[in-house]
């Protein structure tokens, strides 16, 4: 358990403040705009930032009296994590094992073979490709099996397959530790996410289950099909979704009220994220 209080970040055109937020064991997804905090925040509980005040308890250790204690128990995966290009992702994975104090170097395999990347592990990492890469800066994010895993967009250069086998393993890992993922793809998980994070303009707007964040939402979700020349009459913004297929226009949309013949549909992660986003009050710091 991670317990964040009074925690304050000042940049000279951004602050992030959490006054109380307490991350359980399971799958945590942070999700916000560009710029509300999400990356901010993850250094913060990686360590890798100390907060201007406040303070952050890892199970009731602080960075003050256990930091060696407390790294070793994070993995962390930056977004555009800087890897050693020259290196393979085995040696790459045997040299992070080392500074880990990892003796075990079998578990380089594992995270290669989990990751999908057995096949391209003695090739230079400055040749794979940018999804090759993520899988690699996850493995070593996942050495050790740390008590807390933290990953900024982990999937966001993955293809649609590798997407799913990532999230199964997250999910798969989150059953008895910490994950916590930075997203900008919600629907994504869908069913696997304990707990949903929404953070705007580095303040915590929302954090509580799937459940909760779907639901009490004040716009409801629609499904329709429209002649495509009527689509000009449905705002964009209320769009969730749209495809023409043979001059019609196959609608998601959210709203206060169904458009004639529209059915009342259940709000997934996504479908609520844009109606908070909507029917969030100007924010201003
Ligand atoms: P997100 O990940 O949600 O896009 P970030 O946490 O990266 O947001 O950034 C939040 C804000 O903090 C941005 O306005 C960014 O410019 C600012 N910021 C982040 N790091 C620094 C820094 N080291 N110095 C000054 N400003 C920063």
């Amino acid at each position: 358990m991670i317990h964040m209080t009074n925690v304050r970040i000042r940049y000279p055109d951004f602050d992030l403040a959490i006054d109380d937020l307490t991350l359980e064991s399971g799958m945590t997804v942070v999700v916000g705009r560009n710029g509300s905090g999400k990356t901010t925040f993850l250094e913060l509980l990686s360590t890798g930032i100390e907060p201007d005040s406040g303070e952050i308890r890892y199970g009731g250790m602080t960075v003050k009296e256990h930091l060696p204690l407390i790294r070793r128990n994070i993995g962390f995966a930056p977004s555009e994590m800087e890897l050693y290009e020259d290196m393979t992702p085995r040696g790459f994975l045997q040299y992070m094992a080392g500074l880990k104090g990892l003796g075990d170097t079998s578990e380089t395999g594992e995270w290669l073979k989990k990751l999908h990347i057995e096949d391209i592990s003695r090739k230079p990492i400055g040749r794979l490709s940018q999804g090759q890469k993520q899988s690699v800066a996850v493995a070593q994010a996942c050495l050790g099996r740390p008590l807390a895993l933290l990953l900024d967009e982990p999937s966001s250069h993955l293809d649609s397959l590798e997407r799913k086998y990532l999230m199964a393993l997250l999910t798969q890992y989150a059953a008895d530790r910490l994950v916590v993922v930075v997203t900008h793809e919600l629907g994504e998980w869908d069913q696997r996410a304990d707990r949903i994070l929404w953070l705007d303009s580095g303040r915590v707007c929302f954090h509580g289950t799937q459940k909760e964040w779907t639901a009490g939402l004040p716009l409801n979700v629609y499904s329709g099909i429209i002649a495509a020349e009527q689509l000009a009459g449905i705002e964009e913004r209320n769009l969730v979704r749209c495809s023409i297929r043979e001059g019609k226009a196959h609608i998601r949309m959210i709203g206060e009220l169904p458009p004639p013949g529209f059915k009342q549909e259940r709000p997934s992660l996504e479908d609520a994220y844009f109606i908070r986003r909507l029917s969030q009050p100007f924010v201003s710091h």
